[in-house]
């Protein structure tokens, strides 16, 4: 049960913040209608997540990821950001949020206003050849193309890779190094919506502990940093509308 009081000090600790980052996983999405993969009644229950996401099996059978991610990839832009995404954004219109972290690809945090967004599980934003760098295909053109039944192409006849991160690949250099540097400057963390347990997402709120940064956690499942933390909640939904109610 959250007390307004308490909403009132996590305000408080925003506005005195001298750099904010956040750090989202999937429990923010879920409030968007998005269906997390691994919680209770996660996609990866029903799908084959290790082979549609597979870079291995994606290089030789590209139908299986673009059958399957049809429905829960390329209908993301029918989805609406939550009060969390929005609330993100105004924060950081605000000039309080300098940087935001997610694990997340449904690029619902670029709707709902936030523009300095590290995608550290990649995003499906861009589509593009394994083989050459024949062309690069947004996820407007590629979900165009997805619902029509077909894959998106190179020129070369290879069928296109979304340049979000499978098994078997290496994280995007950049967008990691970045979530790193903004980890370390951040002297506050927002941790919202993960268990904090994949890495090397959970590792990013070290970064900020190592140099005496503050965290606060809103998660609906306890994580190993509670007790590290100087405030953890559990409903996302009601925190992010109590601080909408402050930010007016
Ligand atoms: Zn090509």
């Amino acid at each position: 049960m959250i007390t307004a009081p308490d909403i009132d000090s996590l305000f408080k600790l925003i506005k005195e913040a001298k750099y904010l980052v956040t750090l989202t996983g999937a429990g923010v999405s879920t409030l968007s209608g998005i269906r997390d993969f691994r919680g209770k009644n996660g996609l990866y229950n029903e799908i084959d997540a290790e082979k549609i996401f597979s870079l291995e099996y994606f290089e030789k059978d590209p139908s299986l990821y673009y059958n399957q991610a049809g429905s829960f990839i390329y209908n993301i832009n029918e989805k609406e950001p939550s009060i969390v995404h929005n609330v993100l954004g105004k924060l950081e219109q605000q000039g309080y949020l300098k940087a935001l972290i997610t694990q997340n690809i449904d690029l619902l945090h670029q709707k709902g206003g936030c523009k300095n967004v590290i995608e550290i599980h990649g995003s499906p934003t861009s589509h593009y050849c394994l083989r050459c760098a024949g062309v690069n295909v947004s996820f407007e053109e590629a979900a165009a193309i997805v619902r029509k039944g077909e894959m998106p192409k190179c020129k070369c006849g290879r069928v296109l890779k979304p340049a979000i991160t499978f098994f078997g690949e290496g994280l995007p250099a950049n967008a990691l190094k970045q979530a790193v540097t903004e980890s370390q400057q951040a002297d506050l963390m927002l941790i919202l919506g993960t268990s904090l347990t994949v890495f090397p997402a959970a590792s990013m709120p070290e970064h900020t502990l190592r140099n005496s940064g503050k965290l606060v956690i809103v998660n609906n499942q306890p994580t190993p940093l509670d007790r590290k933390a100087l405030m953890c909640f559990e409903d996302l939904g009601a925190v992010f509308e109590g601080l909408d109610k402050l930010l007016g």
